[in-house]
């Protein structure tokens, strides 16, 4: 299958051309957010009261260090606003320590390696094909080069298998064992990889940047009891500015296993002054608002509506296609396209045409590279977020199914895609 991209709705010119200066530029992303189904599973809206919160005289202070202890005067607002911040994170995950700081959850999981592991010690993670993350250690990521990756998989199934970690754990000896991941649909037993770890001394991490806003809805077990550590990112299911937290339970104020220090005081100092010098407070100002509102029944109730829009997803294309672990308990569904002899490259790029945004995403046992990849990810959080009704998202649904099937397709869908989505303006009024 080829796709013209002259055809595309958007189109980026090539060279150093800017054609309509930045203020149309944003004009022309804001139309196109507007009439297309974005279902990138990473993907979300700022909510607009967040937006507010990151661009307030916040985004102004740049301070080092942590409330009370800073490295510039007038410091006392930042202060505030950072103890909101992590009071509300801590009462939303229930956590018992917080860290509001990172900039984005790479940053984050990589001050957390750094906190517990020494050059060279070993981590156990899912590996990428099945749904783990680049900063787990893959080989692509500066992480390989400080610590030594060994991946667990699934089963054919498409689940994890706890016994399988046992035995690579037992085998390979490694110091932290991290789970969570950006392609894995399904809820994690995050009590049973805790066993894993304590069987063989091991700090458990989790990542739950992809499905947070699940997990603090409480439609996902949450790792925060179970885990030493948990991060995320407020960006996606969070609807929040870019950027990490760091999570830790009960274990936060005793020394992890082969450390003297508290958790808390490992992760503070691996955050600040190993990995950043000034947070960015707009950003934390932002993570303050959106923690506020993901407290509220509202945030459940999104909450709620995108697992039902997944589920609606996955029934839809379980007809036609094959779904990595058949189905999904969170936003997200994956599509094993191998046998339709689709790539995700070419799936991606008629829906684009189409205008459904979708990503290419490496599947179970896939042997592909990962810029063709042989499985399609597709999410619900923004479809969510923008309310759309079973009706309309059920029509998109065929849209969908239709240009897959034969590209020829792809100027009928669009339209009606673009008319589904009229009736949808982006929350809040952004432009
Ligand atoms: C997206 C993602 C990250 C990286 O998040 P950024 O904040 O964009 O750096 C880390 N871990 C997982 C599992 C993710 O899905």
């Amino acid at each position: 299958m080829t796709i013209d991209s002259t055809a595309l709705p958007f189109t980026v010119p090539s060279g150093r051309i800017r054609p309509h200066g930045l203020a149309g530029t944003i004009r022309a992303e804001y139309e196109y957010q507007r009439e297309t189904l974005c279902l990138i599973a990473a993907r979300s809206i700022v909510h607009p009261e967040v937006a507010a919160a990151t661009q307030s005289v916040f985004a102004n202070v740049t301070t080092e260090g942590y409330p009370g202890d800073r490295y510039h005067s007038g410091s006392a607002g930042a202060d505030v606003v950072e103890r909101m911040a992590v009071d509300l994170a801590c009462s939303v995950f229930g956590a018992t320590y917080a860290n509001v700081q990172s900039h984005a959850a790479s940053t984050a999981n990589l001050a957390v390696l750094t906190a517990l592991l020494d050059p060279g010690d070993v981590v156990l993670s899912m590996d990428l094909a099945s749904g783990g993350h680049l900063t787990h250690v893959s080989k692509p990521s500066v992480t390989s080069r400080f610590f030594r990756g060994v991946y667990y998989g699934v089963r054919a199934d498409g689940r994890i298998d706890l016994a399988e970690v046992d035995r690579l754990a037992g085998e390979h000896r490694p110091k932290v064992i991290i789970c969570g991941g950006s392609a894995y649909p399904r809820a994690i037993d995050f009590a049973g990889f805790r066993r894993v770890a304590d069987r063989h001394g091991c700090v458990l991490v989790a990542d739950i940047s992809h499905t947070a806003g699940l997990v603090a809805a409480g439609l996902q077990p949450s790792p925060v009891p179970h885990a030493h550590v948990t991060t995320l990112c407020t960006h996606k299911q969070l609807y929040g500015p870019k950027g990490g937290l760091i999570l830790s339970g009960p274990d936060a104020v005793s020394p992890p296993p082969g450390r003297t220090e508290t958790l808390a005081k490992l992760l503070d100092r691996a955050v600040f002054p190993y990995f950043q010098g000034s947070p960015d407070f707009g950003a934390i100002a932002g993570k303050a608002c959106v923690l506020d509102w993901v407290a509220k029944p509202e945030f459940a109730r999104v909450m709620r509506r995108v697992r039902e829009l997944a589920d609606l997803l996955a029934r839809r294309l379980e007809r036609d296609f094959d779904l990595v672990s058949g189905g999904t308990d969170s936003h997200m569904v994956l599509v094993d396209l191998r046998p339709r002899g689709l790539t995700g490259r070419d799936a991606e790029r008629a829906l684009e045409a189409a205008g459904v945004l979708t990503n290419r995403n490496r599947v179970p046992g896939d042997t592909t590279p990962s810029r063709v990849a042989a499985g399609l990810r597709l999410g619900t959080n923004i479809a969510a977020f923008r309310g759309l009704t079973t009706a309309d998202f059920d029509r998109c649904c065929t849209g969908i199914v239709d240009v897959l099937a034969d590209p020829a397709a792809v100027p009928r869908v669009r339209a009606e895609i673009a008319g589904v989505m009229a009736a949808y303006p982006l929350p809040g009024g952004w432009s």
